[in-house]
């Protein structure tokens, strides 16, 4: 315990677990909005999504306030509807599972694969039951899931994929860039993520019925669209379809965000070049286990997440976890298993039944990674994670 004690704050600044990166080219961007006619549904928002569409290589995109936004529009546009199954995993941010109940479906949890800690596509399959309308996939930490195989599993029993990227802008699965490959697939624009637009979100497809869908449900069900018209009292005439949402975008979110895409390939070779030091200083540690990566696809690593072997630890994660953070590095735990939140847990989802998400919930910790990070920065991380690590050592 003494080593511990002797163990003195590395660092003088906390150095949080993500964090944006702005230039001057992002805050001229935001600026000239401001100058000029726009400050709402004005020509960035068409930019923006077709800059995303380009880059993802989707034929449609649509702008939402933020990536809840944009998963509850996309499960609407799926018609999830009262009496539906939705399944999805456990191991991912609330929104993945929320998006479903908003729209009065059942969220149900397949477990999760426990080294690449992506949603396992053998307990999807064990999940489908004749209520099941689609998957909610997430690429998580980057790392694509298992696509190929959840696409067969949604053909075979007629789903839909809604595919949850907050974590994969910029990730390629078998050499196809992420977003084309699901049905729908959304990204975030939180300033964790990728890349941001203070927030915002986007809803990324190859399908017109869907994207016409997703439009009119972030305006509040409403369209101006001449063909889609019940009746026209004339040239101000509008009319309301169904019960939509205001998941607008602003243009000065949209302008930031597509100053921002124009970084994104720098942003994740500086996210790589980080978490090849983090393999490089961890990987020969027997107390961690270092990130496992697929082959087949290429994460752009959103979270770094080391998993410690307890067993060769005289101390819990916990303890772990707060003399890093007294170290001041802003680590933290993605994530607590959706079904064990005590919303999920009064809706009767059982604690033991995912063991796996359970299991990997207990050993892993999230360190600091994004772009901004300084040489100096990476290196008071690893300082920090081997010390601590060989002060707790059995
Ligand atoms: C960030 C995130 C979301 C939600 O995005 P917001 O823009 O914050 O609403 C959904 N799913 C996952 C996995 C996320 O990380």
């Amino acid at each position: 315990m003494t080593r511990v004690d002797e163990l003195k704050k590395l660092r003088v600044s906390y150095l949080p677990y993500g964090k944006q990166m702005i230039d001057e080219e992002d805050i001229q961007a935001v600026l000239n909005v401001l100058r000029g006619d726009y400050l709402t549904t004005g020509p960035h928002i068409n930019q923006f999504e077709k800059a995303m569409a380009n880059y993802v290589g989707a034929k449609y995109a649509v702008a939402f306030s933020n990536g809840t936004a944009a998963l509850h529009g996309a499960c609407f546009a799926a018609g999830i509807s009262k009496g539906d199954e939705v399944i999805t995993t456990p191991m991912t941010f609330a929104a993945s599972a929320n998006c479903v109940l908003y729209q009065g479906g059942k969220v149900v949890f397949a477990d999760i694969d426990p080294k690449t800690y992506n949603i396992d596509p053998i307990e999807i399959e064990k999940k489908i039951t004749g209520k099941t309308k689609a998957i909610i996939p997430v690429d998580f930490t980057g790392q694509p899931a298992e696509l190929k195989e959840i696409v067969d599993i949604a053909k075979k029993h007629s789903l839909i994929v809604i595919e949850d990227a907050a974590h994969a802008l910029g990730a390629t699965y078998k050499d196809i860039k992420i977003g084309s490959i699901s049905d729908m697939t959304m990204f975030s624009f939180h300033p964790v993520k990728h890349i941001t637009s203070g927030e915002g979100g986007m809803i990324v497809t190859n399908s017109k019925k869907y994207y016409e869908k997703l439009l009119q449900f972030r305006s509040h069900g409403i369209t101006r669209d001449a063909d889609k018209l019940q009746e026209n009292h004339g040239p101000w005439y509008y009319e309301m379809q169904f019960l939509g949402y205001n998941y607008r975008m602003t243009d000065i979110q949209a302008a930031l965000g597509t100053s921002q895409l124009e970084k994104l390939d720098m942003f994740v070779e500086k996210r790589k070049e980080i978490v090849t030091k983090y393999n490089e200083a961890f990987q020969n540690i027997r107390q961690i286990t270092t990130p496992f990566q697929n082959s087949e696809g290429e994460s752009s690593w959103h979270l770094y997440i080391i998993r410690l072997n307890l067993d060769e630890l005289s101390v819990g994660r916990r303890e772990i976890f707060e003399t890093l953070q007294k170290q001041n590095i802003g680590v933290n735990v993605h994530y607590i298993p959706v079904h064990l939140l005590p919303y999920y847990q009064q809706l009767d989802y059982e604690k033991g039944s995912l063991p796996n998400a359970e299991n990997l919930y207990e050993e892993i910790i999230s360190l600091p990674l994004f772009p901004a990070m300084t040489e100096q920065d990476v290196a008071d991380v690893i300082v920090a994670v081997k010390r601590i690590i060989e002060a707790y050592a059995k």
